[in-house]
């Protein structure tokens, strides 16, 4: 009889592991706890009707830059803003982070030069980098013996440093501590740099493309796939045990079946209770989860009538403010205390996909999709806080948001289990987990015979890339003998 594979989870690491574990030949199941497929890459329209917001995941240059998702024939168009991010500052200006290194240079005045350094030696080589920081270490460190170095060298300093070397309250300073803000970390902690550099060379190289109809697509794309190849996936079924895979035909490991989770390290001990070796077992209870995201949509009659014109044109908006005042707020979220004035992130998808958008009262309705950084578990509202942050920069806005709809941090773990107290990035991206996620070696491996994890709490981390799910995938078919 032919060998099964369970994966545990829809997410785009779930339905990239169940491809490939398809495609070396297993009979697939997936089981997703959830009502619909997609996980963190859903859309919908529930603000008004025929008006999609992406629920979760919005920009997808790491979709783009994949090195699995690329080897699939999806049927998924991704769609470019003219300019990937801007970020506001005091008085209409801006700094602007374009495709193009030089035209981002070009903006950034005497800071140019440097950002110039930090990215030309790495920006030439997309593909390699993309190997390099999206497929599992120490592999990619010895295929990339130059970039590997060069990467390591600018990735390993703190933001902060960084920060300061691009002149401290410069424009080019904020465009860095915005980006690397995606760590949703302290700032002033060793490698927080990789973040912001992996964020601003996937810009400059791949953009940062949404996908046309909403993130939803891309999902339901990676599950047709999986159906292609007979896989079955099955909504509606949470895994409390390792046992309750029986129901669907699993047969143990002793019969060459493999089963890839990817939920947390914390509900995979719940899952593996009694079976997995008390060490490992230890270190996915121990497992941090970090700063979580607070969600605001809005409907917004006309747009954003931001004051800088860029602002206008761009797909993605990091209202931070200067440097410091980034890197501040940060240190505050992740230690549990809530900024006046937190980071907050703005999407504007509909400029790159028009059919988001939709026609009320002979004007436009547009989906603007944001969300603010606050501490693990934070149960205030800062809907009034992200609108009056995007004031700030938008003198107006108010007057023509039509509606307004929320996820706390604790409706997105209800939402998502993965998402624990908030924190969607599966978990803090502290020094050590960033290395040791959530072990140091062989990070796919449960400690049980045929049990994988591959979620964005395995290298490479959090996103939209699979690049987790895929190497949980290579694992289980190493084990039992398929690949
Ligand atoms: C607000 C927000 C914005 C984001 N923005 C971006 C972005 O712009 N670009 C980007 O690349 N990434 C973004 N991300 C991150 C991205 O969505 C995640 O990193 C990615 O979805 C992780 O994929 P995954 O497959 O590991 O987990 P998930 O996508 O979280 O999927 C896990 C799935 O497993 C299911 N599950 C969990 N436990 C069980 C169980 N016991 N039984 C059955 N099913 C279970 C869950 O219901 C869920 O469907 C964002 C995330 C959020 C929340």
């Amino acid at each position: 009889m032919s060998a099964r594979a369970f994966v545990v989870g829809s997410g785009p690491n779930g339905l990239a592991a169940a491809i490939e574990l398809a495609r070396a030949g297993f009979g697939v199941t997936v089981l997703e706890g959830a009502s619909g497929i997609g996980g963190g890459c859903r859309s919908s329209a529930r603000l008004v009707p025929g008006m999609i917001h992406d629920d979760c995941a919005a920009v997808h240059p790491l979709f783009a830059a994949s090195p699995f998702f690329r080897t699939l024939e999806l049927d998924v168009e991704l769609v470019h803003p003219e300019i990937p991010l801007v970020h506001p500052l005091a008085d209409g200006e801006a700094a602007v982070l374009h495709r193009d290194l030089d035209a981002t240079v070009a903006g950034l005045g005497r800071a140019g030069r440097r950002w110039r350094r930090v990215f030309a030696p790495l920006v030439r080589y997309p593909d390699e980098i993309a190997d390099l920081t999206l497929t599992p270490m120490p592999g990619s460190l010895a295929r990339h013996t130059v970039l590997g170095p060069r990467f390591g060298a600018r990735g390993l300093p703190p933001a902060t440093t960084a920060a300061r070397f691009l002149g401290g309250d410069t424009p080019a300073a904020a465009l860095f501590a915005g980006l690397s803000a995606h760590a949703f970390s302290r700032l002033d902690r060793p490698l927080t740099s990789a973040v912001g550099l992996l964020m601003g060379l996937t810009a400059q190289t791949w953009g940062w493309p949404v996908v046309r109809g909403g993130s939803g697509r891309l999902t339901t794309a990676l599950a047709d796939y999986v159906r292609e190849f007979d896989g079955t996936i099955h909504t509606g079924v949470t895994v409390r045990r390792l046992s309750d895979l029986a129901d669907f035909g699993y047969r143990g490991a002793t019969a060459g079946d493999v089963v890839v989770l990817t939920t947390t390290p914390g509900h995979a001990a719940t899952m593996l209770a009694g079976t997995q070796p008390a060490r490992r077992r230890r270190r996915y209870r121990r497992f941090r989860h970090g700063a979580a995201a607070f969600r605001v949509d809005l409907a917004v009659r006309g747009g954003i009538p931001w004051l800088n014109p860029d602002a206008r044109r761009a797909g993605t908006l990091h209202l931070g403010g200067g440097a410091a005042e980034i890197a501040a707020a940060e240190r505050m979220t992740a230690v549990g205390r809530m900024p006046e004035e937190p980071f907050v992130l703005v999407g504007q998808q509909y400029l790159a996909d028009p059919s988001r958008s939709v026609r009320v009262d002979g004007g436009w309705l547009h989906p603007v999709w944001t969300y603010a950084h606050v501490p693990a578990g934070y149960r205030g509202d800062v809907t009034e806080r992200v609108i009056s942050r995007i004031e700030t920069f938008a003198p107006g806005v108010r007057d023509r948001i039509v509606g307004v709809s929320t996820r706390s941090a604790a409706e997105l773990e209800a939402y998502n289990p993965n998402y624990v107290g908030g924190d969607v990035a599966g978990g803090v991206n502290s020094p050590r987990q960033l290395i040791a996620r959530p072990v140091l070696r062989n990070p796919y491996d449960t400690g049980v015979s045929g049990v994988f994890l591959g979620s964005a709490s395995t290298p490479p981390g959090g996103g939209v890339h699979g690049m987790a799910g895929f190497a949980a995938a290579r694992r289980a078919g190493v084990w039992a003998g398929m690949i």
